[in-house]
């Protein structure tokens, strides 16, 4: 069954950058807005545990996302 529905799909695709966990977090060209997303992601999925696990966890997840930010801006 084919649907020939126009896809409005192809809008002009926005730089994300993807966490570990496979969550995509959009990339917006504000060093602040960004810091605050990537906190924000962390502290909701990656410190649900209070244990040292975890917060070791939540340190690699920002060091990652943010190495991603800079690998982003430098390219546009
Ligand atoms: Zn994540």
């Amino acid at each position: 069954m084919k649907n020939s529905k126009k896809e409005t799909k192809s809008i002009s695709k926005l730089p994300v950058i993807k966490c570990f966990c496979g969550t995509e977090i959009l990339l917006v060209p504000n060093v602040k807005v960004m810091s605050e997303a990537i906190e924000a992601h962390t502290e909701r999925k990656h410190k649900l545990k209070v244990n040292n696990l975890a917060e070791v966890e939540a340190e690699k997840v920002r060091g990652y996302l943010i190495t991603q930010v800079f690998d982003e801006a430098s390219k546009t």
